[in-house]
């Protein structure tokens, strides 16, 4: 395998919606300022598809709505 392509990452996580509903305490977006949902651009969501190689074979890849 390629050093450029080391299985590194345990999660990866794409908010579709750039309102994500899980509220984590730590969040660092304000959500009084955002209403609606915005969805995520196709081109987009496909770049996110080609940070999967990089994810290890236990890890995780979260789809936030
Ligand atoms: S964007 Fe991330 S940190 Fe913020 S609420 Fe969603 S999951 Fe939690």
């Amino acid at each position: 395998m390629s050093a450029l392509f080391q299985k590194k990452y345990d999660f990866i996580a794409s908010d579709m919606t750039s309102n994500c509903n899980l509220r984590c305490p730590f969040c660092l977006n304000d959500y009084t300022q955002i209403s609606g949902n915005t969805l995520m651009e196709e081109t987009t969501f496909k770049k996110v598809l080609t940070l999967l190689p990089l994810l290890k074979d236990d890890g995780f890849f979260f789809v936030l709505i």
